[in-house]
C-alpha cells in the first residue's frame, strides 16, 4: 500500500526508538544501562494512584467533554495562579493526551503552507517533525555551548522575515538543560514581539531546576507577551506521569477553541482516570516533588563532573530538566576495530557495543558534536554506567 507523502517524510521519534532499543536489549538478556529515556525512574505518587482507583470506582469511566473535566481545568488554573501568579479563563484551557499531543494540536491550528517557525538548537526531536506535519517549515537557530546554549535577541532578529509566524521556547531545555533567567527572556520577547511572532512555550520542566533559580514562564512577563502565548506543560515530568498521558495548553481561547475542535475529530477527551490522577497530582502535596528534584540535583553534579573528567569530553552544567548533554566530537575520527567514529551515530553505537550503554545521538536534536545522557535513573545505575563509558573510551586514544 503505498504511504501518503506526509508519512514518508516523517522521522521516528528517536528518544522512543532508542529507549525500546534499550529495553528489548534487556528482555534478552543483556545487561544495558538505559540513559536514553526522558522519563523520570520515580513511581508515580501514592495520592495520585489513589485517585485513579477512586475514580474507576466511582465509574469515572465515560466520555468526558473533548478539552477535559471543568475539575481539571480548575486544578489548571489554580497551579498557574499559585505558582506564577497568571491568570487565565476556562475557555482558555485545554486538556490533550500528553504535552507532545498538546503541541501537535497546537501546531495544526496555527500553521499553514508557507509559514515559517524558529526553531532553537539543540531542540527536542518532536517539534520540527510536528511543524512539517502542519505543512509549516522550522527555521533551526543554531545556538553554543559558549552562548550556554542560549538564542540572543541578535541572533533571533537574523531568522525572522515576512514568513515567520512563530518562535517555539523550551526552557529548562530538553536536551540541554539550559534555561533563561528573566532578562535573557524579556530581550529575547520583545524582538518576537515587535515581530508580532506566536510565542509557543513549551515549559514541562518548570520544576525540575536547579540551584534555586525560579522558573518564570513567558507568559508572566506581561498581558501583552501572555496574549501572544501558548504555554504548554502537563503531568508527564514534574509527577513521574509519563503513561498516564496529560498535557495541557494555556492561551488565546480562539487558539484553544480551534484546538477542541481538532480534539473532537481525533482523540476526544485525554483518558478521564488520567484526568482525575493529574488533579489530585496538580492539587496534591508537593513535597515529594522537590525532595525528588533535590535528587536529580545530585545525580546531575555527579555525572557532570565525571563527564569533565574524561579528556575528550566536556559538558556543560546543566540548570534543569534531567539531561546532560556533553560535547563528544573530541573522539570524531578515532578508530576502533576498523571502523572510524565519525559522528554521533557512530559514537552512541560504539558505547552501546562497547560500554552496553545506551544514549541518544546529538543529531536527533540537530547538533551532532553532542550526545545525550539521561540522568532519570538511579544513582547505582548511573555510578555503574559513568564508569563504563569511562572505560570503554580508553579503547580510543
Ligand atoms: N516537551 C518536551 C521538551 C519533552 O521532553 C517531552 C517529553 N516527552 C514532551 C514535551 C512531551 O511530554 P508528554 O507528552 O509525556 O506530556
Ligand atoms: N521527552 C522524552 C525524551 O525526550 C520522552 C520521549 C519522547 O516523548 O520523545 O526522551
Amino acid at each position: 500500500m503505498k504511504l501518503s507523502a506526509r508519512a514518508q517524510r516523517l522521522q521516528p521519534s528517536a528518544t522512543l526508538t532508542i529507549t525500546a532499543k534499550a529495553k528489548s536489549l534487556k528482555a534478552q538478556g543483556v545487561d544495558v544501562i538505559g540513559f536514553g529515556a526522558g522519563e523520570p525512574d520515580f513511581d508515580s505518587p501514592d495520592h495520585v494512584k489513589e485517585e485513579a482507583i477512586r475514580a474507576i470506582n466511582d465509574g469515572m469511566t465515560k466520555y468526558t467533554g473533548v478539552g477535559g473535566i471543568d475539575e481539571l481545568k480548575d486544578a489548571i488554573l489554580h497551579r498557574l495562579k499559585e505558582d506564577h501568579g497568571l491568570e487565565y479563563e476556562k475557555s482558555e484551557i485545554i486538556a490533550s493526551v500528553g504535552a507532545k499531543h498538546t503541541l501537535y494540536n497546537v501546531m495544526q491550528v496555527l500553521f499553514d503552507s508557507g509559514d515559517e517557525v524558529i526553531v532553537p538548537a539543540p531542540y527536542w526531536v518532536s517539534y520540527p517533525e510536528q511543524i512539517k506535519l502542519a505543512e509549516a517549515t522550522p527555521i533551526i537557530l543554531e545556538t553554543s555551548e559558549d552562548d550556554g546554549f542560549k538564542i540572543t535577541p541578535d541572533s533571533l532578529k537574523k531568522h525572522i522575515n515576512s514568513n515567520t509566524k512563530a518562535l517555539i521556547l523550551n526552557y529548562p531545555s530538553n536536551p540541554t538543560g539550559a534555561t533563561y533567567n528573566e532578562d535573557e527572556l524579556r530581550a529575547i520577547v520583545d524582538v518576537a514581539m515587535d515581530a508580532g511572532l506566536t510565542i509557543i512555550s513549551d515549559e514541562i520542566y518548570e520544576k525540575i531546576i536547579y540551584g534555586g533559580i525560579k522558573h518564570i514562564p513567558v507568559a508572566a512577563l506581561g498581558e501583552d507577551v501572555k496574549k501572544a502565548t501558548i504555554l504548554v506543560n502537563g503531568v508527564s515530568k514534574t509527577y513521574s506521569m509519563t503513561g498516564w498521558r496529560i498535557g495541557y495548553a494555556a492561551g488565546d481561547k480562539d487558539v484553544i477553541s480551534a484546538m477542541s475542535k481538532l480534539q473532537g475529530q481525533s482523540t476526544s477527551n485525554p483518558t478521564s482516570i488520567s484526568q482525575w490522577a493529574a488533579i489530585a497530582a496538580f492539587t496534591g502535596d508537593h513535597g515529594v516533588i522537590d525532595d525528588r528534584t533535590k535528587e536529580f540535583e545530585q545525580r546531575k553534579n555527579y555525572i557532570v563532573e565525571k563527564l569533565n573528567d574524561i579528556p575528550q569530553i566536556t559538558c556543560f552544567d546543566p540548570q534543569g530538566a534531567f539531561y546532560v548533554f556533553p560535547n563528544v566530537s573530541g573522539y570524531y575520527g578515532k578508530e576502533f576495530e576498523g571502523k572510524i567514529i565519525k559522528d554521533s551515530l557512530d559514537f552512541t553505537e560504539f558505547i552501546l557495543v562497547e560500554a552496553k550503554v545506551a544514549v541518544v545521538p546529538g543529531v536527533a536534536f540537530g547538533s551532532d558534536d553532542h550526545v545525550r545522557i539521561s540522568y532519570a535513573t538511579s544513582m547505582d545505575d548511573i555510578v555503574k554506567g559513568m564508569d563504563r563509558i569511562t572505560e570503554a573510551l580508553k579503547k580510543l586514544p
